[in-house]
């Protein structure tokens, strides 16, 4: 009788040791979920990376724009080897394609402005970075399409690399190093695609925006980078291009707007 009283006994101390460490257990676990869901978007935020092999899944007209982006930085890469690793097109490493979702939207802005990358898209996370384009690139060309890509994408790297846009300037200076790596996107199409771009621009008519700050790029690199660098030097050039774009944005009324948060 008294060992069975001992035995119900150390019964009861082992399901009461046992329940006070399952309570220990699920609360620390608990803990560690709540902590772990609190600091990840903070984390993703703060390091970002872009790490897929594959393309994210996008509408074809996307998709193939994507395909040709890759395709001529690959290119420009590969006829670059061997020139002191200089490369025509070095603005963003060439698997960023596959981090990009393209999201279609009625933007219907009079300012004119054709996509956007948002820096504070609670959408964005690593390997996911959505770039929103108007609703008319569904029937632009593939060609204009990718160089606004291009343009969204170097803004994406800029968030990737923690590039500072906390004043004014900064904002400014990275919009005109958007410009220059669609101007090198431009730079790095066939003589075809090229040909066919220049033939639109001299049509002139209702020009597509896209296409028309092409154009006053061309304007700013006769009248500016050829004077300074003559034809070879493409750092050169790309430096007084860039310098020539944060001037026409400081006077441009929707840049202006756009960076104005920023004192
Ligand atoms: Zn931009």
């Amino acid at each position: 009788m008294k060992s069975r009283k001992l035995l119900i006994f150390v019964i009861l101390i082992i399901v009461v040791v046992v329940s006070a460490l399952t309570f220990v257990y699920i609360n620390s676990r608990s803990k560690d979920v709540k902590y772990i869901t609190k600091i990840d978007p903070v984390v993703e935020k703060i390091n970002p990376e872009c790490s897929r092999t594959s393309r994210l899944d996008n509408k074809p007209q996307y998709d193939r724009a994507l395909s040709l982006i890759l395709q001529r930085i690959q290119e420009s890469i590969d006829l670059d080897v061997g020139t002191d690793g200089e490369t025509a097109f070095n603005s963003f490493p060439i698997n960023l394609v596959n981090c990009i979702y393209i999201k279609e939207e009625d933007i219907n802005d009079e300012s004119g402005v054709e996509g956007y990358f948002s820096l504070d898209s609670n959408e964005i996370k690593n390997n996911f970075f959505p770039i929103t384009v108007d609703k008319d690139y569904k029937e632009a060309d593939d060609v204009v399409t990718a160089l606004l890509i291009a343009h969204e994408m170097d803004h994406v790297q800029q968030f990737l690399i923690g590039t500072p846009m906390s004043s004014r300037n900064d904002c400014l200076r990275a919009e005109a190093d958007a410009f220059v790596t669609q101007w090198e996107m431009f730079g790095s199409l066939s003589m075809e695609e090229m040909a066919s771009v220049n033939a639109r621009i001299k049509q002139n008519d209702s020009l597509h925006p896209q296409l028309q700050m092409l154009a006053n790029m061309r304007e700013l690199l006769q009248q500016y980078a050829l004077p300074a660098c003559g034809f070879m030097s493409r750092d050169c050039t790309k430096e007084v291009l860039r310098v020539q774009m944060f001037k026409v944005l400081f006077d441009d009324a929707y840049y202006k707007k756009q960076c104005e948060m920023q004192k």
